[in-house]
């Protein structure tokens, strides 16, 4: 049995990055969730001009020097910029976003100024520094300036913020397909009654709902009986459509499971088993023009090492080189936690922040890994070390919160 690092860092490093022979040329809004395949240049400085930071007056201090009384020339607003020459012992009334006249060098808020009946201004601030409330040109952003990493995710806040500095356009990794199906004589899909002996098919339905959340395109080739030759010809069908091909049932070592068997003869397969709980079968492999993940058919396993082992993987294939693992973070277990030595043990917890402030976790209910309703309860896999044993309450350990796949 492999380790998870392991298993991690050997797929990793087997994946390519998609070429920079495909990327499609998006506008921002059909780029949304895809992965930018470009680093962005800024075109432009932001801001680019200076511009005032408050509804105020700009000043020149050397005109302060000598009255703290001015006359108020004229006005700059945003958009409407204030153009007319800018005599001495002035000042300009300005609005926050308004282009500074040119020659100011503060700008003194409305608040600490006095307006008086004849038109003119008293400023009384006690104290007016050179540069106040002036956003200076290309303070957020410098023409040049990579704003934008090639493997970025492209979201709510990095396309805005491309809109910003005008650019309507991005390069993008193309989609990736994703071809899913499950295994088993006893699946039925949800929507038809069940006979006696079968279940409902639950893993193809969570695989694809993460796999939309990833931004994937789904194929979804159903559910296959557990016949070695109708696997063969669907592996083989899928393959010709997809990137990467996930399945799930069939990889242990039943009488019924032709998951490995299939694979090794239609493609070839790099490992098969992991040592993790949930989720010991996992098969990764490659088909002739697609990869290939091979899940568990238990749904807590199956959504465990798509989770941990199959979402690594399309942010590789994707090209998403930003992608950041679900952090962890260390939490007190609230209750005693049951553990036996061997495989590192992802348990369903919940967690919360106690009244005292700390992050306190305990497990929710059975953690077999045929018990699926327990996961609903949960927020966050607890992270249990390979040869930790029993966990007593009060004992630190580690939990990792569910990211946007699963919360
Ligand atoms: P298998 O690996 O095919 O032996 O499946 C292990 C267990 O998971 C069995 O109890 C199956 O009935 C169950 N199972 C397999 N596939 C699914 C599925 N798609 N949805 C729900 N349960 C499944
Ligand atoms: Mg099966």
């Amino acid at each position: 049995m492999l380790p998870l690092e392991q298993a991690l860092a050997q797929m990793l490093e087997i994946l390519p990055e998609p070429t920079l022979q495909n990327v499609e040329l998006c506008s921002l809004t059909q780029a949304a969730n895809r992965i930018c395949a470009e680093d962005i240049i800024s075109p432009i400085n932001v801001p680019s001009f200076d511009n005032s930071a408050m509804d105020g007056y700009a000043v020149r201090l050397a005109d302060l020097a000598k009255s703290p009384t001015l006359v108020v020339v004229g006005k700059s607003f945003a958009g409407n910029p204030f153009k007319q020459a800018w005599p001495a012992l002035s000042a300009v009334r300005i609005m926050t976003g308004a282009m500074l006249p040119e020659g100011a060098d503060a700008v003194v808020m409305q608040e600490e100024t006095v307006l008086n009946e004849d038109g003119t201004v008293t400023f009384i601030a006690e104290r007016i520094k050179l540069g106040q409330n002036i956003r200076k040109i290309g303070e957020d952003v410098k023409q040049g300036d990579v704003v934008l990493a090639k493997g970025a995710l492209l979201n709510a806040i990095s396309l805005p913020l491309l809109a910003s500095l005008g650019i309507s356009q991005v390069k993008t990794f193309p989609i990736l397909k994703v071809a899913i199906l499950s295994t088993g004589d006893e699946l039925v899909p949800v929507g038809q009654p069940l006979h006696e002996g079968q279940i409902y098919d639950t893993n193809r339905f969570a695989v694809k709902l993460m796999l939309e959340k990833l931004n994937c395109e789904v194929l979804d080739f159903g559910i296959l009986p557990d016949n070695e030759q109708e696997f063969e010809q669907a592996f083989i069908k899928a393959q010709q459509q997809a990137d990467l091909v996930i399945t799930s049932g069939g990889v242990s070592v039943g009488e019924a499971d032709f998951t490995k068997t299939v694979l090794e003869k239609v493609g070839q397969i790099n490992f098969w088993k992991i040592a993790m709980k949930p989720g010991k079968p996992f098969a990764f492999g490659k088909l002739e023009n697609a990869w290939f993940c091979g899940l568990p058919g238990n749904p807590v396993s199956a959504l465990a090492t798509f989770y941990q082992l199959v979402q690594p993987v399309i942010a590789k294939l994707n090209g998403h080189s930003q992608w950041q693992a679900p952090q962890r973070f260390s939490a007190i277990a609230a209750t005693k936690i049951k553990k036996v030595p061997g495989r590192l043990d992802f348990q369903r917890g919940f967690y919360q922040v106690n009244e005292k402030g700390v992050i306190e976790v305990q497990p929710i209910g059975f953690q077999g890994s045929h018990l699926f309703s327990s996961f609903v309860k949960s927020n966050c896999f607890i992270v249990l070390e390979r040869e930790r044993a029993n966990v007593e309450a009060g004992e630190t350990v580690t939990i990792e919160p569910f990211n946007h796949l699963m919360s």
